[in-house]
Parts: structure tokens; C-alpha cells; sequence
């Protein structure tokens, strides 16, 4: 279908035609976001002529209202955040009081961050074409050729580039940037919401040793900082942490947009297995509670993998149900359909339509499920039909990348099943449906998903398909907190001493630290460089903190995953991709059957020294599923609330956790085949939790059965885990938990959940701070999931180390009464 052609189906006509898929309705909402006209505002009257003929050039004849209104506040030199839609015109609420300035003061010059090498190079462009004399604007990334750096460095004031660059070229290159550091204006972080987490610590650090070089070098007051985010909760509060200066939010969109039909679908519940044994469910005696507490093995995953192997499963096995687990009870086993079959259905019946139709999932694994599974319905329709469909993922070579998006523009392909590798930088527009395949972790995710549909003047459908997973559970039946106001936050915690120590050294390798750079690095600065001075790393003189070797210290901005892992075809030797380190035990181990591109592969070997896995092709038909063993002990208490009979604490803990074996499930039954052991080193982890107890009285008062503590507990936890996402911008598999009638470290019933990275990334801190409405929404996901006895949508973890055993969701709910009736709100 030729760019620009009629839609074949309008959006609810084609939304008719798909939930009339099953007997009962699966949507629970639609939302109809209507087209929005955009409120103009007149150009600021500091804007320059010449710039506002260089807008009128190219299109712009008048800014919108926030465009205008975030540009005057940064001309002032406020330091700004715009928090506001997909395709609201951000760039020119930072171009404009930037390119000003730099018209103004001829040497002045500007610094533009960005996210990935393909969004700098876009706004290169966007800058360029605006062809304003002098500005020079250039790249400087990885890929710049040396000759043009010197260029660059000398003659560029507008310069585009990343936090990478900076970390590693950049800032230890500082003499050589000491003009433009000196004469530097502005500070653009675009798509700022990015840096979260570990990575958000460490970028927070390298723009203060950015901030200290300008000072160094004789800027002050230092650059301004403008900075384009997703909407979310309290944008101000995370760019202040994130530059560590005082921010102004622009929040309210005037842009125009397109409408779009919004779809919450939740796939229909099973029937109970006929076949699955009745027996009850095992039940621990009190006192037999083990030494070792039941486990989320859920040590969390990074990456591409995170839910590789659950839906895997789900997607394989016949009709989407999921295979019970071992040890799962069989009263537990009732499930919903599997959001991958469901969108696989959905994704064939709108290419059969002659829908050009994106469908996002989550992992990579499902994505090449979803687009095996619908190329199969269609060829069973048409045959040849299913050509037209195929999967798209960051891991695949260049190359493989480029045909499926050339197809897809040019209409060879009708449907592409994608992960979420598209999300950013990628120019694929034109779309007139998205199928979003399970929440994708946060709401800026989900609109920026969402908006891939939509041709100008023509309305586009978006369905979002929950998977069983409770945070989906609850997001389909709370379209408010969908559609309503953001409360997620984007979280970061740049006093994570793991963070500040190396990024301290970074900074003493650049220059000598001296007693007031320390306060530039906030909190704990003052220890971490005491840290240093003993592990031998500084020497303190008179004249401050110097760095002692002559290498540069190694730092990698995005935390301890480790480096990526090779996925090599053993016979040929040919790369088939790659998964990064900390998620390769789960996914490559010896024996793990691994997907790419729908073909299955059997692993050989996995070697972590040499960053390599060797494959076979080979389609056995059973899946794999590795499986840990985690333990818990507390350090210290930092903060804690006492609520009578229940307690909330926030505090440092040490994590052991270790993949110990993997099963092997008969895809067509689920059936388990074995358990197998696995040979893989330990990870220790030192973190930040929040968790609660409960005094044993207040359990029983709530008619809690002692010998039910352990599930109710459980229970509770996995779905807290589930919903820790809808307050903070963390996916469920950055955090794990852990659940014990009695931990020894607090002599009580007690739910840890813990931030996956050595140190905390904020998450855990965030969940503390709202610890109310998180349990409150925790709660009401239990309760308002139409299971009978707990499912994967309420209280069933895929990553449960424990096997999902025990677990008792009417108990789950009594618990989270008893510390919601006790905490104060
Ligand atoms: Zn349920
Ligand atoms: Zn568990």
C-alpha cells in the first residue's frame, strides 16, 4: 500500500470487527482521545527576526503555546524542563532561546545530549536546515572521524553529542574543549525521562563534572539547562536531581494531535484445566518454616530478555495457556489467554484487513513468537499471505534492520511485530494501527508506542493487550490511570555510593578534586572521597584530592549488566546477536533453547570469560526456564515508619543470588520434563530495599490462618512487585522481593522488595515515599482480578524462584488491609 493511500477499515468499524474475536467482550475501556487543536502563541519578543524567518522557512509560522513559554523562561536563563507529549515540538522550545543566544553573542556556544547516535543525527538535521550563519552545527560521537574532531572542537557552537561522549571523550579531554567550555551557554538534555536508574546516576554525575569544567574554566554563572522529557510524575523534582539545580517545569501541551481510538483489552480467562490434578495445595507448618526464606529468584534481568522466558512458554504452548510450573499448585493453574496469542489473532485479522498495523512486544523472544504465530494464521487464510508479516528487534545485524524497514515503507509488509528498539529515533511513521502486546513499563513508553499510528487527518486505533501480569491487570481496569494525570516518577539516585565513588574518581582523573567541588556531588560525596584516599585510588594534599594512576579509571555509565554476550551459530561461525552479561545466565546457559528470527537454536556452551555462546539449530519441543536461589540479610535501617502492629522500613541490604538449574517444559502440554542443574558463579549485591512486617496478632485478627502467613505473604509480594512501576519509571524485572513468616534480621512476617543494582537505583526509595498508594493499588489488583484462587494477572510471579508456592491470594488481601488500615496515608 502506497504511503498516503485510504485507510481500508476505519478505527472503530476495524475495533468492531476485532473484539468480536471472543464470547465474552475483552475490552474494558476505549478511550476516544480526540484531536487536539493546538493553541498558538506569538513569537517571544526576544526572538531575532532571522530566526523566526529561518522557522518560517521551514513551516513554522507561530510557536505553540509551551513552546514559547519553556523558550522565554530559558532565555532568562532559567533552568527548564519540558515534560509534554510525542511530537509536541519539544526541539523548538530549546532551539530557540539557544539559537538566540547564539546570534546574540557570536561566541557563545551550546551542547545538545541526546539519548542514541540516530536522534543527534535528526536534530543535526532539524538545526541545519534552519541555516542559521555561524552556528556550524556538528555531531561529535564515536562515529566522527578523527580529522573533523580538531574542526569541531574549534570552530562547531552547537555541538550534538551523548552522555557517553562526554563520559569518555569529552570531560578527560577537557583542555582541548576549554574554549567551548568556557563560552558555553546551554545545556540541551533531550528525551531526559531516558536517564533513570543506575544510568541516570551516573549521567547525573557527568553533567556536575560538566558543570565543574565550565566553572573551572571561568563560566559563571554556569550554562543553562533545558531539558525535553516524557510526560510523568513531577518532572521538576527528577531533572533537579538529575542536574542538580534548581528546574522549572512547562507541563501543559498545546500542541495539535491527531484523534486516536485508545483500546484496553484484557484477554479472556481459561477454564479451569479438566485434566490438572485436584490435589491441594502443599502447605508449610509454621515451624517449618526453612532457614532460608522463600525466595523471589527474581533476581532481576536486564535488557532485551526480561520476560523471555514466561512468554516464551505462553506463546508456544496450544490455546495460550501456560504451562503450570513445578510444584504449582494445580488450583492455581487457571489463566487468562496469553496477550502474545491475542495479539498474534489481532495483528493477522488487521493485515487481512490491508491494515498497516505495528505490534510492540516486550521481549524479543515474543516479538518473533507474535510474527511466527500470525504469518502461520494468515497462511492457513491465504496461503502467501503471511509474507506480508514479520518481527523486528535491537538485536539483529544492520542489515537484517534495514530490509524490514524499507518493506514496511514501501508496503511489501503489511504487518511488523517489533520490540520496543523502535521506540526511539527511528522514522516509521504512517501507521494506521499499534498493538501494544502487555504495558510497556511506563506511560512515556506507552504514547510514544501509541503514537507510531495516525497519518495526518486520519484517525488510527491503539489497542493496548494486558498480559497477566498485575500492574496490566490493574492499568485495564483503571483506565484513570492511563488517560488521567502521571504519578509514575522517574527515578534516580545520584548519592548511590556506587555510583558517586567511580564517578568521583572520573572527576579527580580530570582535575584534582578540591573541598568545594565536593559539594557540587551532593550527598555522601565527602565519604566516597575518603573511600578512595584508603582504597588507594586518591591521594589527598594540601591543595585537594588527586587521582593516582596514570590510567584513566575504567567506568561504565550503564551500571554492572556487563558486557554483551556473543551468540555465535558454533558450525559457521556466523553472529547471530547479542544479549547483554547480567541477563546470559537465564537465557544462554548450557542447554537453553534460544530463538532468533523464529529459528530455535540449542546452546552448547556458554563462556563467560569470553563473552560467548556457541549454538546449534536445532527445534526440540520442549522450552527451557532457568531458575535461582536468592538470600536476604539486612545491613542497616535508614529510614522506617512505626504503624503499631505494622512497620515500613528503607534501608541497605546484601542479596546473594545464583542461577542453579533450568526445566525443560514439553511445549504442547507444559508438561515439566526434568529439572537439570546448572553450574553458573554466585552475584552478591549490595542494595537498597523497602519492606514491611506485620506483628503475627494482627495477621490472626484479620482471620489469617498461621499455616497461610507464608502464601498471603507471597502473594502480596509478587503483586507488589507488579506495581511497584506505576509510581516509579522501573520495570518489575529491576526489582526482585523475598517473603518469610519470620526473617531473622526482624523476628517478624516481613516483604522485602529490593532495587536489582548494587546500590540502589532509587526504586525501593521511591516505593518508601509512596509506599500508601502503591499498596493501595497493590491491593486492588488482587482483589479486582477475576481469578478465583491467584493467576499470572494477580498474584503469580513468572520469575518466582519458589515455583509460585505457596501463595493465597484471599490473604494476600487481608495483609495489605492490616498495613493499609495501619499506615498513615
Ligand atoms: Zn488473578
Ligand atoms: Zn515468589
Amino acid at each position: 500500500m502506497p504511503p498516503g493511500a485510504a485507510l481500508a477499515v476505519a478505527p472503530d468499524a476495524l475495533l468492531r470487527r476485532l473484539r468480536q474475536r471472543h464470547a465474552t467482550d475483552p475490552v474494558t475501556h476505549v478511550e476516544r482521545v480526540p484531536p487536539r487543536a493546538g493553541v498558538p502563541a506569538p513569537w517571544p519578543r526576544w526572538a531575532p527576526e532571522e530566526l523566526r524567518a529561518a522557522y518560517a522557512r521551514c513551516g513554522v509560522a507561530t510557536p505553540w503555546r509551551h513552546q514559547a513559554e519553556a523558550a522565554s523562561l530559558a532565555y532568562d536563563r532559567q533552568h527548564v524542563v519540558v515534560a509534554t507529549g510525542t511530537a509536541s515540538g519539544k526541539s523548538l522550545a530549546y532551539q530557540l532561546p539557544a539559537l538566540a543566544t547564539l546570534l546574540a553573542d557570536p561566541r557563545a556556544t551550546v551542547v545538545y545530549l541526546a539519548p542514541t547516535k540516530a536522534l543527534a543525527a535528526d536534530q543535526l538535521r532539524a538545526v541545519s536546515a534552519l541555516e542559521i550563519e555561524g552556528v556550524r552545527p556538528a555531531c561529535y560521537d564515536g562515529d566522527t572521524p578523527r580529522a573533523e574532531r580538531e574542526w569541531i572542537r574549534q570552530h562547531s557552537r552547537f555541538v550534538l553529542t551523548n552522555p557517553d561522549m562526554l563520559h569518555h571523550g569529552v570531560l578527560p579531554g577537557h583542555a582541548q574543549w576549554s574554549g567551548f567550555l568556557r563560552r558555553l551557554a546551554y545545556v540541551v538534555v533531550d528525551e531526559c525521562h531516558v536517564y533513570r536508574g543506575v544510568f541516570g546516576s551516573h549521567v547525573a554525575h557527568v553533567l556536575r563534572r560538566l558543570r565543574r569544567q565550565c566553572a573551572r574554566y571561568g563560566r559563571t554563572p554556569g550554562p543553562t539547562f533545558v531539558l525535553a522529557s516524557a510526560t510523568s510524575g513531577d518532572p521538576a523534582a527528577a531533572a533537579s536531581r538529575l542536574t542538580g539545580l534548581p528546574v522549572t517545569a512547562v507541563t501543559e501541551d498545546t500542541s495539535p494531535r491527531a484523534g486516536v481510538t485508545f483500546a484496553l483489552w484484557e484477554p479472556p480467562l481459561l477454564p479451569p484445566d479438566p485434566t490438572a490434578s485436584p490435589a491441594p495445595p502443599p502447605r508449610r507448618a509454621p515451624d517449618a518454616v526453612p532457614s532460608t526464606p522463600d525466595a523471589d529468584t527474581d533476581t532481576p534481568l536486564d535488557g532485551a530478555v526480561r520476560n523471555a522466558g514466561p512468554t516464551l512458554s505462553t506463546g508456544a504452548s496450544p490455546a495460550g495457556r501456560r504451562p503450570p510450573a513445578a510444584g504449582e499448585p494445580a488450583d492455581l493453574v487457571q489463566v487468562r489467554r496469553s496477550a502474545l496469542r491475542e495479539t498474534a489473532d489481532l495483528l493477522a485479522d488487521t493485515v487481512a484487513a490491508g491494515v498497516r498495523t505495528l505490534a510492540f512486544v516486550r521481549s524479543r523472544r515474543g516479538a518473533e513468537v507474535v510474527a511466527t504465530s500470525a504469518r502461520r494464521s494468515l497462511d492457513e487464510a491465504v496461503p502467501g499471505l503471511g509474507d506480508r508479516v514479520a518481527a523486528y528487534r535491537a538485536g539483529y545485524l544492520r542489515e537484517e534492520r534495514r530490509e524490514l524497514e524499507r518493506a514496511l515503507l514501501h508496503g511489501d509488509l503489511l504487518g511488523l511485530a517489533s520490540t520496543n528498539a523502535l521506540e526511539l529515533g527511528v522514522d516509521l511513521i504512517g501507521l494506521d494501527a499499534v498493538l501494544i502486546c502487555g504495558y510497556p513499563g511506563t506511560r512515556a513508553s506507552l504514547w510514544q508506542q501509541a503514537g507510531r499510528a495516525g497519518r495526518s487527518g486520519q484517525e488510527a486505533l491503539a489497542v493496548l493487550v494486558a498480559r497477566d501480569d498485575p500492574l496490566d491487570t490493574y492499568l485495564v481496569h483503571h483506565p484513570e490511570a492511563v488517560f488521567g494525570a502521571p504519578v509514575e516518577a522517574t527515578v534516580l539516585d545520584p548519592a548511590n555510593a556506587y555510583v558517586l565513588g567511580p564517578q568521583l574518581a572520573c572527576a579527580a582523573a580530570e582535575a584534582p578534586l578540591t573541598a568545594a567541588d565536593l559539594e557540587h556531588f551532593g550527598d555522601g560525596a565527602k565519604e566516597a572521597v575518603a573511600a578512595l584516599v584508603d582504597a588507594g585510588a586518591l591521594r589527598q594534599r594540601p591543595t585537594g584530592w588527586y587521582w593516582r594512576h596514570r590510567e584513566r579509571p575504567e567506568v561504565d555509565l550503564r551500571g554492572e549488566g556487563g558486557a554483551p554476550v556473543c551468540v555465535v551459530e558454533a558450525a559457521t561461525g556466523r553472529l547471530l546477536g547479542t544479549v547483554d552479561g547480567g541477563s546470559s545466565h537465564f537465557l544462554l546457559h548450557h542447554g537453553a533453547v534460544y530463538l532468533h528470527q523464529g529459528v530455535s537454536y540449542v546452546v552448547d556452551a556458554l563462556d563467560l570469560d569470553d563473552g560467548c555462546a556457541l549454538v546449534r539449530p536445532e527445534e526440540p519441543d520442549w522450552s527451557t526456564h532457568a531458575r535461582d536461589v536468592t538470600s536476604l540479610s539486612v545491613v542497616s535501617v535508614r529510614s522506617y515508619v512505626d504503624a503499631g502492629p505494622v512497620g515500613l522500613f528503607l534501608g541497605e541490604v546484601d542479596v546473594t543470588s545464583q542461577v542453579v538449574s533450568y526445566q525443560r517444559r514439553r511445549i504442547a502440554t507444559g508438561e515439566v520434563i526434568d529439572t537439570r542443574p546448572l553450574d553458573l558463579p554466585t552475584r552478591e549485591l549490595r542494595t537498597v530495599a523497602v519492606w514491611f512486617t506485620l506483628s503475627p496478632e494482627s495477621l490472626a485478627a484479620a482471620g489469617v490462618n498461621p499455616a497461610d502467613v507464608p502464601g498471603a505473604l507471597h502473594a502480596a509480594e509478587h503483586a507488589a512487585i507488579g506495581l511497584l512501576p506505576l509510581v516509579a519509571t522501573c520495570d518489575r524485572w529491576d526489582i526482585g522481593g523475598l517473603s518469610t513468616a519470620v526473617h531473622p534480621d526482624t523476628e517478624a512476617p516481613t516483604v522485602f522488595v529490593y532495587d536489582g543494582h548494587s546500590g540502589g537505583a532509587g526504586f525501593a526509595e521511591r516505593a518508601y515515599g509512596m509506599a500508601a498508594a502503591w499498596l493501595r493499588a497493590t491491593r486492588d489488583a488482587i482483589a479486582e482480578c477475576g481469578c478465583e484462587a491467584g493467576c499470572p494477572s494477580c498474584v503469580q510471579s513468572p520469575k518466582c524462584g519458589n515455583g509460585n508456592n505457596p501463595l493465597s491470594k484471599p490473604d494476600a488481601i487481608r495483609v495489605l488491609d492490616v498495613v493499609l488500615a495501619n499506615l498513615p496515608q
